[in-house]
C-alpha cells in the first residue's frame, strides 16, 4: 500500500503539473547532490531566431544562402532548423535528406549537395572555423555553417532565449547545496556564456547525443546522486542513466516516456518544487 502522505503529495503535485511516474525516484529526489541540465529547450526556450548571416563566398547573397539552408532544414526537427526556416524567404525541394545526429543536416537542392553543420563537424572534416565567427559565439549565439558541394559558403548565427526562471532555479538549488551542471551539443563558447549567465558550477559542451548518458555516468562516478533534466529525443538515454530522470514536458514523447518525473509546465523552478516536495514528503514519514 502507498502511505497516505505519499499519495497526497502525488495528487498535489499532479495538480501543479509535476507528474511522478516512478515513486522510488520521487523518494530519491530528496537525496540529489547534483543536477545536470540539458541546455537547449530546458534552460533555454529552444526557440531560435536568426540574428546574423555571414558570407564566405561572393557567388551567392545572404538570401540565397538562407534559402539553400532552409530548404534542407525544412526536413529537420531540430530547433535550430526551425529558426532557419522561419527566416528564409522561400524553400526549394530537397532530395536525399539526412540528419547528421548532433552535428547537422544535409540534402540535395537543385542538384547541389547542401549541408548545415556545427563548428565541431567542420573541425572534424579538417576545415578551418573562420575567426570572424568567434565574436558571435562569444555573445552566446549558436553558429552553424553552410556548405554547398563541399565548399564553405557562409554561416548563420542564431539566438535562443534563456528561460526567465532558469537563473532563480539554479540559485535556489545551489542554496540547497546541490551542484548544478549543464550538458549541451552546442559549442563551447555558447555553453560558457550560458553557464556564466546562470551561475552554473560546471558545463560539458559539444557533447554528441550518444555521449550524453556517459557524462551522467561520469558525474555519478564522483560518488554523487545525480538528476538529469532534459527535453529532447537525444536526452532519453541520459534520463534513463540518471538516478532521477526529469523531463521538461514540452519536450518529445521519448524523453517523457523515459523520465521518472515530468514537469508539464516547462519551468525549471519546478525542479526545485519537486525536490522540496520529496524532502517534505519523506521527512514526515521517518
Ligand atoms: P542540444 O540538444 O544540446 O542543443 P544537439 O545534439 O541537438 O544539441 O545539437 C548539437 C549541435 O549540432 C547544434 O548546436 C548544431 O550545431 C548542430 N546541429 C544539430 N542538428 C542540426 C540541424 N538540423 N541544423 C544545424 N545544426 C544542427
Ligand atoms: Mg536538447
Amino acid at each position: 500500500a502507498v502511505p497516505l502522505v505519499v499519495a497526497v503529495s502525488t495528487a498535489i503535485s499532479a495538480k501543479e503539473g509535476l507528474l511522478i511516474r516512478n515513486r522510488a525516484s520521487f523518494e530519491r529526489a530528496r537525496l540529489i547532490q547534483a543536477i545536470i541540465f540539458d541546455k537547449t529547450g530546458t534552460l533555454t526556450q529552444g526557440r531560435f531566431g536568426v540574428t546574423d548571416v555571414v558570407l564566405f563566398s561572393e557567388d551567392l547573397d545572404r538570401e540565397e544562402l538562407l534559402k539553400y539552408a532552409a530548404s534542407v532544414e525544412a526536413h529537420s526537427e531540430h530547433p535550430i532548423a526551425q529558426g532557419i526556416v522561419t527566416s528564409a524567404p522561400e524553400t526549394l525541394p530537397v532530395e536525399e535528406f539526412q540528419a547528421i545526429a548532433g552535428k547537422g543536416a544535409r540534402g540535395v537542392v537543385s542538384g547541389r549537395e547542401v549541408m548545415v553543420v556545427s563548428p565541431g563537424y567542420l573541425r572534424e572534416k579538417g576545415l578551418n572555423v573562420p575567426e570572424e565567427i568567434s565574436s558571435l559565439a562569444a555573445q552566446g549565439k549558436t553558429v552553424v555553417f553552410v556548405l554547398i558541394d563541399g565548399q564553405l559558403k557562409g554561416a548563420v548565427a542564431l539566438a535562443d532565449i534563456i528561460r526567465p526562471e532558469s537563473k532563480e532555479a539554479i540559485s535556489l538549488l545551489k542554496a540547497r547545496g546541490i551542484k548544478c551542471l549543464m550538458l549541451t551539443g552546442d559549442n563551447r563558447q555558447v555553453a560558457r556564456w550560458v553557464a556564466e549567465e546562470l551561475g552554473l558550477d560546471e558545463f560539458f559542451a559539444e557533447v554528441l547525443p550518444q555521449e550524453k548518458a556517459e557524462k551522467v555516468k561520469e558525474v555519478q562516478s564522483r560518488g554523487l546522486i545525480v538528476a538529469m533534466t532534459g527535453d529532447g529525443v537525444n536526452d532519453a538515454p541520459a534520463l534513463a542513466q540518471a538516478d532521477v530522470g526529469i523531463a521538461i514536458g514540452a519536450g518529445t514523447d521519448v524523453a517523457v516516456e523515459t523520465a521518472d518525473i515530468v514537469l508539464v509546465r516547462s519551468n525549471p523552478l519546478d525542479v526545485v518544487a519537486i525536490l522540496d516536495l520529496s524532502r517534505a514528503t519523506y521527512k514526515k514519514m521517518i
